[in-house]
């Protein structure tokens, strides 16, 4: 059965991750009897706003199939209009009941835009976008005295999440209504796993932001750009 609500559907991607972890895939939905079956429409059931890097392919992580997730990917999950787009339309068109905002550990692009910030020299080309789209993320893990790089990148996840319902206001009426959900999860990359760094449920608003807080009176790092 293909999951309807956003709790199934992220029971269904952590079931499929344990299959993956644990070395059993069942590879669902992958034969040529099912890419016939789908041929004639889609209907995934989670969204997957994910890192490009090469080590994440949502599908092999998650264990699914052709038909099963509608997967954006830039270079550390940055936002911008045509991802927001791609998102809107998985969530209102095809009615996909969840979305997941899926990073990992020694990120590259969070790297870059580290390296950018210490050293002050922009990236060429269109590299500077992406690192623009990592920096307030560094600059609030500055505030709250985080320096490891997976800490960092879990702070990104919680801020690509809150990013996502701060601009899109389609996606916040879905999220609002209770039609949809969005989950940011952290991917090991040695060890294949997922964890859950931020949630907004199905009728919720507010980003939760963890990671760790500087204790109180500890300097926090500089990070200027
Ligand atoms: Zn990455």
């Amino acid at each position: 059965m293909t999951p309807t609500t956003p709790e199934q559907a992220l029971a269904e991607l952590h079931a499929g991750n344990r299959r993956f972890v644990t070395g059993v895939p069942r590879h669902p939905n992958q034969d040529a009897g099912h890419r016939a079956a789908v041929a004639d429409g889609q209907h995934p059931f989670a969204v997957i706003v994910g890192c490009s890097d090469s080590r994440l392919a949502a599908e092999i992580i998650f264990d699914r199939g052709l038909g099963d997730l509608f997967v954006v990917r830039t270079a550390g999950h940055t936002v911008g209009p045509e991802v927001l787009g791609s998102v809107e339309y998985a969530v209102t068109v095809l009615g996909t009941p969840l979305v997941v905002v899926l990073g990992h550990d020694s990120c590259g692009a969070v790297q870059a835009a580290r390296d950018a910030v210490t050293t002050g020299t922009p990236p060429p080309g269109h590299l500077g976008a992406v690192v623009d789209a990592v920096v307030p993320s560094l600059r609030l893990a500055a505030d709250r005295g985080v320096t490891e790089i997976n800490d960092i990148v879990d702070i990104h996840i919680a801020q690509t999440v809150a990013a996502l319902l701060a601009n899109s206001t389609v996606l916040a009426e879905q999220v609002a209504a209770g039609r949809c959900a969005v989950v940011g999860v952290s991917y090991r990359l040695s060890a294949g796993e997922v964890r859950t760094v931020a949630a907004v449920p199905a009728g919720g608003s507010t980003a939760t932001v963890p990671g760790p807080v500087a204790p109180a009176g500890s300097a926090a790092t500089a990070v200027t750009a």
